[in-house]
């Protein structure tokens, strides 16, 4: 059996017809849909009394139009996706192969937290995941494969990833967003027969796991984050409208992270035409976070024209059979 608290307004005040601060789940349904009122109590922390009303409401929409967002981008992503552009996960790079690593550690959180009906661990656990890690990491890093690579192992692999977090979040979910995930699962699996409902959440294999990895990549991201953080600074002071316009030269004084850097295409991770990554101690005026030691970024502006296609600033852009592009869109366009 199971209790919860007195659901009260947003000041924490009991609700009541007198004081006009009732909240009726009949007019939350018909504003904002059942799926946000689901939401709310999901979050909610039903071990204590309860809060809700219009701002927590809101707060609550914005949460789910964020998650809709990330599903929607999986099912634009997958759209022509079929069985014969599969990858083995030995064969990925080492980004997809994180991905990977996060969704057998997800995997035993959601297990565990459905389990002991922690509605609000499971949710907080997977909206982090879907919004800062897939949403405004990894999508956004992937975005020029999938958007512009011809039929290359790289974009293979990232659209494999992209079926399996499409199969685990829908089915992750569905307990929760009952009908947007149903929807989600629809427009990918058409029939009457199917339902995401019908469907267990799937095995993740735990061989997935791979903790030298993980070690290696918040590493990368720790690196990454002064970059991003550098760009976002000449992207205010007006030196750059896109972070494409940038190569900037990173100074890195730990040699294990300055080997790991090297070891992976850095400037995809920070959306940039190029960088350079040196261990020379990093001069005055190079930008750094309080946080992050040992880090240093000069911005430098990317060196070439603009592809038309990519928009990537490179040296040999022009120079090949289809005009305006660069090496790599000639090749997809061919
Ligand atoms: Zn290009």
């Amino acid at each position: 059996m199971l209790t919860h608290g007195f659901t009260l307004d947003e000041k924490g005040m009991k609700m009541s017809k007198s004081l006009g601060n009732t909240v009726s789940p009949a007019d939350v349904t018909k504003q904002y849909g059942a799926d946000i009122l689901r939401l709310w109590v999901a979050q909610s922390d039903y071990t204590a009394d309860l809060r809700i009303g219009p701002e927590i409401l809101k707060g609550t929409a914005d949460g789910y139009r964020r998650l809709r967002n990330t599903m929607r981008f999986l099912l634009g992503s997958l759209a022509d996706f079929s069985e014969a552009d599969r990858v083995e996960a030995a064969d990925m790079p080492e980004l997809e192969r994180w991905v990977l690593h996060r969704l057998a550690e997800l995997d035993q959180a959601v297990r565990e937290g459905y389990d002991a009906y922690d509605f609000q661990g499971v949710f907080q656990s997977v909206f982090t995941f879907a919004t800062v890690e897939l949403s405004a990491f990894y999508f956004d890093i992937r975005k020029d494969a999938l958007y512009c690579d011809g039929d290359t192992a790289r974009r293979r692999a990232a659209r494999t990833v992209l079926d399996l977090l499409f199969h685990r979040l829908t089915t992750w979910l569905a307990p929760i967003l009952v009908f947007t995930m149903e929807e989600v699962w629809l427009e990918r699996n058409p029939g009457d027969a199917a339902s995401v409902h019908l469907t267990d959440i799937p095995e993740t294999p735990q061989a997935w796991r791979d903790e030298d990895l993980a070690a290696k990549w918040s590493a990368i991201r720790r690196v990454r984050r002064v970059v991003t953080a550098a760009l976002e600074v000449a992207r205010r002071d007006k030196v750059i409208g896109a972070s494409l316009e940038a190569a900037p030269v990173v100074h890195v004084r730990d040699p294990e992270t300055l080997a790991a850097l090297k070891s992976v295409n850095f400037e995809d991770l920070c959306i940039t035409s190029a960088i350079y990554l040196t261990n020379d101690p990093s001069p005055a005026e190079a930008f750094r976070l309080p946080e992050i030691d040992g880090v240093g970024v000069v911005f430098e502006a990317a060196d070439g024209e603009k592809c038309q296609r990519c928009w990537k600033i490179l040296p040999d852009v022009g120079t090949h059979a289809h005009p305006g592009v660069c090496a790599r869109c000639d090749a997809a366009l061919a």
